[in-house]
């Protein structure tokens, strides 16, 4: 058995009558099996623990009810690989009820071979060498068993260590993007000036060809310059301390539409449906998600129509839902998701755009905690949303639609002093 089994593994003999123990070990020693003479219930638990356990030899006199107990725990208690071979030596008819044995034989986790008396050794070592051999197997399975688990422990330190790396790299090069950008800021600039003062202090004396090089020189810096912002504006996003505050909707909406020639349209354009209540966020990165939106409702009109942007909001759940929504060329479903990518812009537009705007957006949002999303059809306008934690205090019913009537929102304006319904 020693071959079969690991080292230390034996079987474990509880015979208590007369010289049995000593005799089935003799025929064990000599067939080449080890084996250990166990006097008491602590004994068989000490073996079993200490993993050492290849068979349980045990004979009908020994199942006194404490180890009887004892193997029924054990067994239970037994690592999934295992399942403890033992052989009963009884005297007794095992059809006979009330027999130790059978009680012996119930119970989950035990596999129990039978032996009757009068026992010939040659039986006793087949049958041992039978039950040591699928014991082999378990712990051939218990190895595989280890051997993975090490596996799956070295890989998971392997990815954590891995990730980290990655974390490292990525913050290098959001720091690298940052100081880049922020450098190339004043030579840009330097170029855009000394291009426009070319063109206003000396534009009699160039030739038109000349005046056309400048001019797009200006534009391409101008171009240049509004790129390395945005890439500011994402590094930002995506590196700042987000301290969230109660922040209140319609406050900071009205800020925002006061300074509107920022967002690129008159003021009129703008229907804020109040109450918009109030949420947990950070206002420097709302402020930038917020104008990114109005912008871009304001940007992506068809020529020639006047746009017109509805702000308003609803309670869902926990969550109160921000909607923008615009009157522009819409956007195919196709591109929805795409568009929150950093540079992802949709193809054969002329619109000027870096394509981070919806990037910064998404970045910030989810900083927050919250989410971002569109719906739209092409030529029927986008409604961008913004999911955030809300801070109003319960609502009547969640999911209830909360943006009220163009007429509604001016009375409310003026109880509350703020100009946002036009
Ligand atoms: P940019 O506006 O600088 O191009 P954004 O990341 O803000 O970059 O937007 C990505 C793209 O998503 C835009 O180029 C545009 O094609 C599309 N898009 C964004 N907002 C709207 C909108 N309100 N209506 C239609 N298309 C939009």
């Amino acid at each position: 058995m020693s071959a079969d089994l690991p080292a230390g593994a034996r079987v474990l003999i509880m015979a208590p009558l007369g010289a049995d123990a000593t005799n089935i070990q003799n025929v064990l020693t000599g067939a080449g099996l080890a084996s250990k003479i166990g006097r008491t219930e602590a004994d068989f638990r000490a073996d079993i623990l200490g993993g050492n356990c290849g068979a349980l030899l045990v004979t009908e006199e020994a199942l006194s009810p404490a180890l009887i107990r004892a193997l029924g725990e054990v067994c239970e208690a037994q690592p999934p690989w295992s399942d403890l071979p033992v052989v009963l030596i009884s005297s007794l008819d095992l059809a006979q009820a009330g027999s130790k044995g059978v009680t012996l034989l119930r119970g989950p986790r035990r596999i129990v071979t039978l032996l009757e008396r009068p026992l010939r050794s040659v039986t006793l070592l087949a049958t041992l060498h039978a039950v040591l051999a699928a014991r082999h197997r378990q712990y051939e399975i218990r190895d595989l068993l280890e051997e993975r688990d090490a596996l799956l422990s070295s890989l998971e330190t392997r990815v954590a260590q891995r990730t980290a790396e990655l974390q490292r790299m990525v913050q290098e090069m959001e720091a690298f993007s940052y100081s880049v950008s922020h450098d190339l800021r004043s030579p840009l600039r330097s170029l855009a000036g000394y291009a426009e003062v070319l063109l206003e202090d000396f534009a009699a004396e160039l030739p038109p060809e000349a005046r056309t090089y400048l001019d797009k020189i200006a534009r391409a810096a101008k171009r240049m310059d509004n790129l390395t912002q945005d890439v500011l504006a994402y590094t930002r996003a995506t590196r700042c301390e987000m301290e969230t505050t109660t922040v209140d909707l319609d406050s900071l909406f009205a800020e925002m539409i006061e300074q509107y020639p920022a967002l690129g349209a008159s003021a009129e354009c703008f229907r804020v449906q109040r109450p918009l209540g109030r949420v947990r966020g950070h206002v420097p990165s709302l402020v930038q998600c917020f104008s990114n939106l109005l912008g871009n409702a304001v940007k992506f009109v068809p020529p020639g129509r006047a746009p017109r942007i509805e702000v308003c909001a609803e309670q869902n759940g926990p969550w109160r839902r921000v909607s923008v929504k615009d009157n522009g060329i819409g956007i195919e479903p196709g591109q929805q998701e795409r568009i929150f990518g950093m540079f992802e812009r949709v193809a054969g537009r002329e619109i000027p755009g870096t394509g981070i705007g919806l990037a910064i957006v998404k970045k910030a949002v989810e900083r927050m905690g919250g989410k971002v999303g569109v719906t739209s059809a092409p030529g029927a306008g986008a409604e961008f949303w913004v999911e955030l934690l809300s801070e109003e205090p319960a609502r009547p019913a969640a999911g209830q639609k909360e943006c009220v009537t163009a007429e509604a929102g001016a009375a409310t304006e003026e109880s509350a002093g703020v100009s946002v319904t036009r």
